[in-house]
């Protein structure tokens, strides 16, 4: 009884923040990618912190604040170059094998950081070592090679046989570094040569720019610090890392306050901290106006001016928070990774490179070709994650298509595209402008567009330790038939069963391609173990059983892909619950499984032991390549075929659970 009088209120908590979720607050404002800019700008003092003086062994990456005027000369004194003789050039006028001139020596020999005591007179000649100082009355050196001791018991002399130029192996006082010469500019990122010619001056200290400490912080619920267990539900706190990396990549120094749960009072409190210890703050997460999205509501409470800009024409990067605590900048990211990197590119390195003393980063552009049409939003200035390849007629850029949640868009992309806000869409084959991110991309050796498999790692592997660089860009099975016949690749790992014939891959073979056998992968039914419907069953009893069971939940896979031709097949017209789920990988087919939120799917063996599920064989599918046939010369794709063949990489193969096909 008293049961459900305790369940009433609880019940009614729930359903209010059901209610509550479900509503979604609106942005208040959304401004243009431009006028966020200008606002936060108009708010910021864009100039270098103040200086701070550091060692020499401290100095390295530091921005130099102030210009560096040498104050002594270098070399200090007028210096020998080479091993020989001091000499008056005058007195060598003349000299040549038929008429060889004779020198005394003086009796000083100068050695390094011996100050000479003698004057070099008419036909004497004091011998010096390199970096010797040069002694007076001398104005030229003669090179040891070019002389002849006559050594009789006379004084030391020696004989000369060419004539010696005025300066003649002599460096100047102040020709390396003059006195009261600018050596070094302020802005300037010192490196190795920089602290050689601050060393070279005699200076042991140098200032700095003070490095803007940014304070990096996350907010979720669901967020675990990497290093430890991932409990249900839970997400790796990624951006944390890849901020803080961020941060001192643009000059600052991040402070990590690690990741808070969405808790109103913990994360007010620490980002309070975070703001009165560091010249900046840069939090992610909870910015979408979501359930237990709170971080606009903390800004908002923490002074004046406040929060500038809340939601930005932009994707990825709407929920994009931007304010100014006083003078300091405080910025809430976009929770999903390649939106919290994007953003902090656009917005929030440039004020750390500012405050750090450094130069705006020089955008390098190339022009390449975009082979299919990209969609996009109206009202939304787009930028569009791309990977480069080199074709014969020039670049080609490709959409990563992973989307703005994936951590390997912006981290394995070459460059982003911009679409406008007012276009809904890139139309196939038109000529786009690429923002190369990193170092500009190099040009792989082996182009590789398709299915991808774990396989195919260890084939790569191979010849990446002959030395050929690789780039596979997984873009399924019929994505890679479509490069390859477009000659954007030069192979197309493939694994698409023909309908018709029931045979794989062959059907896909074009003029200009030819198909290279790959691997055989054991295609079944997963489940979880224990699971009575499949334990001890064959594939076929098992079907039968969960055509029959209105409670077994299937996931399926996404039109196109070779299992899906097969799964089709299996089910021959029935459409059973869970036939709409359709993931587009083996590996999201088996995560649904282990977790509970289907029951029987069809994926690779591989994939099934890597999940710890149960596996009933169905059929094995083929794993091939098209091959590019105009490619085939090149060194990388004949390293490819060899490796192949290779019994060390075959093992490799067989270890992953595949068969090699011939
Ligand atoms: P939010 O902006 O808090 O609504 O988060 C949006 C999405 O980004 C959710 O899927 C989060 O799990 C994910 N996310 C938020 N913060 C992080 C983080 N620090 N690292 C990785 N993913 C995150
Ligand atoms: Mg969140």
């Amino acid at each position: 009884m008293s049961e459900s009088r305790d369940a009433r209120p609880a019940e009614t908590a729930l359903i209010a923040r059901v209610r509550a979720a479900a509503r979604q607050e609106q942005f208040l404002e959304v401004v243009s990618a431009e006028e966020a800019q200008a606002r936060f700008e108009r708010h910021l003092k864009l100039k270098p912190l103040a200086s701070e003086t550091v060692s020499l062994a401290d100095a390295l990456g530091r921005v130099l604040a102030h210009d560096v005027v040498a104050e002594v000369d270098a070399p200090p004194f007028d210096r020998s170059n080479v091993d020989g003789f001091a000499v008056r050039a005058a007195d060598t006028l003349g000299a040549s094998d038929g008429n060889p001139k004779v020198f005394t020596l003086n009796a000083e020999v100068i050695a390094c950081g011996h100050a000479p005591q003698l004057t070099v007179t008419g036909a004497t000649a004091t011998t010096i070592a390199t970096g010797g100082v040069i002694p007076r009355g001398a104005d030229a050196v003669i090179m040891i090679e070019h002389t002849e001791l006559i050594d009789d018991d006379g004084e030391p002399r020696i004989e000369l046989r060419r004539a010696a130029a005025p300066g003649q192996f002599v460096s100047y006082a102040g020709s390396d570094i003059a006195r009261g010469e600018t050596l070094l500019r302020r802005g300037a990122r010192i490196g190795s040569r920089e602290i050689g010619m601050v060393a070279a001056c005699g200076r042991a200290s140098i200032d700095v720019v003070r490095k803007p400490r940014v304070a990096v912080l996350s907010t979720g619920d669901e967020l675990v610090e990497p290093g430890e267990a991932l409990r249900p539900a839970g997400v790796y706190d990624s951006n944390g890392a890849v901020v803080a990396a961020a941060v001192a990549e643009a000059g600052g120094e991040p402070v990590a306050y690690g990741a808070f749960p969405d808790d109103a009072q913990q994360l007010e409190q620490a980002v309070r901290k975070a703001l009165a210890n560091c010249d900046m703050v840069v939090l992610s997460g909870g910015t979408s106006k979501g359930a237990g999205d709170l971080s606009h509501a903390i800004v908002s409470k923490l002074g004046k001016p406040g929060i500038l800009v809340h939601g930005v024409a932009l994707k990825p990067g709407k929920p994009l928070c931007l304010g100014v605590i006083g003078h300091k900048p405080i910025v809430v990211l976009p929770g999903f990774p390649t939106s919290a990197i994007f953003t902090f590119h656009a917005f929030v390195a440039p004020v750390i490179r500012a405050f750090a003393g450094l130069p705006p980063e020089a955008a390098q552009t190339v022009t390449a070709r975009v082979p299919l049409r990209i969609a996009s939003e109206l009202g939304r200035k787009e930028f569009v994650l791309v990977s480069l390849i080199d074709s014969d007629q020039g670049p080609v850029a490709f959409p990563t298509g992973k989307g703005s949640g994936a951590v390997t868009s912006f981290s394995q992309a070459d460059g982003f595209l911009e679409i406008e806000a007012l276009a809904s869409a890139l139309d196939a084959d038109s000529l786009a402008q690429v923002t190369l991110i990193g170092s500009a991309a190099q040009a792989p050796d082996l182009v590789i567009m398709g299915s991808h498999d774990v396989a195919l790692d260890a084939v790569v592997g191979a010849i990446a330790e002959r030395g050929h660089s690789t780039r596979t860009l997984a873009v399924g099975s019929l994505g890679g038939v479509a490069a390859a016949n477009r000659g954007e690749c030069d192979l197309a790992p493939v694994h698409l069963i023909d309908p018709q014939s029931g045979a794989y891959n062959k059907h896909l073979v074009a003029p200009g391609l030819t198909l290279v056998p790959g691997w055989r992968r054991m295609q079944g039914i997963l489940f979880r173990p224990g699971d009575a419907r499949f334990e001890g069953r064959s594939a076929a009893e098992a079907l039968k059983a969960i055509l029959a069971d209105p409670d077994a939940l299937m996931v399926n896979r996404n039109a196109g892909a070779g299992t899906r031709v097969l799964m089709d097949r299996l089910l021959d017209g029935k459409k059973p619950p869970g036939y709409a789920n359709q993931p587009k990988s083996h590996n999201a087919v088996a995560a649904a499984i282990a977790q509970g939120r289907a029951d029987w799917g069809l994926a690779i063996e591989p994939v099934a032991r890597l999940y710890g599920l149960g596996f009933l064989p169905v059929a094995p599918e083929h794993y091939d390549f098209l091959l590019v046939e105009s490619r085939r010369e090149r060194p990388a794709v004949r390293a490819f075929l060899e490796a192949l063949r290779d019994t060390a990489v075959r093992e490799r193969i067989v270890a992953l659970g595949m068969q090699p096909a011939d």
